[in-house]
């Protein structure tokens, strides 16, 4: 029987789980599996820890997810196919759920699933190696320091890349007298009560992490973007500038001449790629983007496709879309796809490269990831779903963020798979300080 090596378990590393147990529902024979991770629990950056840094066991901590976050898109547009919202939660909710909510709909499937039986928790995968058509996996167990090398005839990377943060530096950084820390190690808005803020970055944390500051008092917060300003309506309080030159001492001095006495700095600067376990001729390199080069169907390793990546896409399509790329890539891994010719699959890279290169702004970039996971969901059969309603729901929350940032939350959405309407949360997102599953559950009163 072959053997597959799962690296992580987060949303992406339980949708591969979950495709192969359909799989075995069915009937069929599903190769030896062995999912690691190296957190111990699952759910990869949905499972919120209030450590930055490293761990007890000087690992480092892969959450970069924090307090009062709540999702930035509807869940009508990650919602799985096999495992609705409703079924999970016995009821329609509101289309913008905190995190709780949704790590808790995540985990209900995978509970649902049983598949908890092939994670080794607490297993840090340290490297991993061609040996002849085989991988050698070296994993160390965290709490008693064992290792173990194995061998496996597939590995799937699924470790995510959110987790590994883009530092850059800033002339006066050394001096400055505040606090500055990366999106990554931001746990609580709270902390920035009455502080003027500076929120570098114009991507979804310097959006949000701007906004949690503004809901939670801050004395003032200033957005400096670096190349396109996002050029929301923000509210009295929040205003958007040019790229930071430099600091002097608290003071911060932006490149169109605007400055601002600044308590604290938070570098929403992105993450990277980063996979120091693997050997050199595997290892993914490539910014965040839609269509990261060498990856047939966006998950298959041109130089050697017995490996597979998954989730590795910058992203507006989520959970579906990772569930699209795990039916796909079980496919592979089972040989019920077969993979076409090293010339068809560098066309084809080529072509969706290409494509990517030449997209101008958000909805063409909706359209083009729609396309993507379309192209694999009528590969596989990962159930019915209305992806071209999801399309439209995208186009909807980017009309509805340039209409009101701030409320941009409190719309409602329908589901692509059951039709369901979501009913308005009880609460203005502004208004809603409490994140707790018991709060956001309760109905209008
Ligand atoms: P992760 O969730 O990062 O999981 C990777 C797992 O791999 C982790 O458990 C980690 O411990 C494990 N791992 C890593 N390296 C190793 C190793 N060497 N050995 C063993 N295990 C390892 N998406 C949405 O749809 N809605 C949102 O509202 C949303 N909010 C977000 C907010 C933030 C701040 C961030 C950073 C991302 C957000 N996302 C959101 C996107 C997010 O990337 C996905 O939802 C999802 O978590 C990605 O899943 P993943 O499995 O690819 O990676
Ligand atoms: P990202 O989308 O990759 O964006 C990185 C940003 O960093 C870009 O705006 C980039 O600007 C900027 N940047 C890079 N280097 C810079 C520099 N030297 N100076 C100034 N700016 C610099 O990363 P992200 O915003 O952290 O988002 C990551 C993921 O987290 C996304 O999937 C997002 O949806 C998710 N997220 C969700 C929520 C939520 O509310 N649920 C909150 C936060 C994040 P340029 O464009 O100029 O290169």
């Amino acid at each position: 029987m072959s053997k597959v090596a799962i690296i992580g378990s987060g949303p992406c590393g339980l949708s591969i789980l979950r495709a192969f147990q359909q799989a075995e529902i069915k009937g069929e024979k599903i190769p030896e599996i062995v999912c690691f991770d190296k957190q111990s629990d699952w759910g990869g950056l949905w499972n919120y820890s209030w450590r930055t840094g490293s761990d007890q066991y000087g690992v480092t901590v892969p959450n970069s997810m924090y307090r009062y976050l709540w999702s930035n898109g509807p869940k009508e547009c990650l919602e799985f196919a096999d495992y609705t919202f409703d079924e999970h939660f016995g009821k329609p909710i509101p289309s913008f759920p905190p995190r709780e909510v949704l790590q808790d709909y995540i985990l209900g499937r995978a509970k649902n699933s049983e598949i908890k039986k092939y994670i080794r928790f607490d297993t840090l995968v340290t490297n991993v190696k061609e040996n002849g058509n085989q991988f050698s996996v070296t994993s160390k167990n965290k709490i008693d320091n064992k290792i173990t090398n194995e061998f496996f005839d597939n590995v799937v990377v699924a470790s995510g890349h959110f987790s590994v943060p883009f530092i850059p530096e800033y002339d006066g950084m050394n001096s400055f007298p505040g606090r500055i820390l990366h999106s990554h190690d931001f746990r609580d808005a709270e902390e920035f009560r009455n502080k003027n803020v500076i929120v570098l970055g114009s991507s979804y944390s310097a959006e949000d992490v701007a906004l949690q500051c503004y809901k939670y008092g801050a004395k003032s917060v200033t957005i400096g973007y670096r190349n396109n300003a996002m050029g929301f309506k923000w509210p009295t309080g929040m205003k958007e500038v040019h790229y930071l030159d430099k600091l002097e001492g608290k003071k911060a001095i932006f490149k169109d001449g605007h400055t601002q006495d600044a308590d604290a700095i938070i570098l929403c600067t992105g993450y990277l790629h980063h996979f120091p376990f693997l050997e050199e001729n595997l290892k993914l390199k490539t910014h965040n983007r839609l269509y990261p080069p060498k990856l047939y169907k966006g998950v298959a390793w041109q130089d050697n496709l017995n490996l597979f990546y998954l989730g590795m896409q910058d992203q507006f399509h989520t959970f579906n879309m990772f569930d699209a790329q795990a039916w796909y890539v079980r496919d592979l891994i089972m040989n019920k796809i077969q993979t076409p010719s090293s010339e068809e699959i560098a066309k084809d890279i080529a072509d969706w490269v290409s494509k990517e290169e030449k997209l101008e702004d958000p909805l063409q970039m909706i359209d083009f990831q729609t396309e993507y996971t379309v192209n694999l969901y009528n590969e596989v059969d990962y159930p019915k779903i209305d992806f071209e309603l999801i399309r439209k729901h995208f186009y909807q929350w980017e009309h509805d963020k340039v209409e009101d940032i701030v409320n941009y939350r409190n719309k409602s959405f329908s589901s692509a798979v059951t039709g369901s309407v979501a009913p308005i949360h009880h609460t203005n997102w502004l208004e809603a300080m409490d994140d707790s599953m018991d709060t956001f559950m309760k109905t209008k009163l």
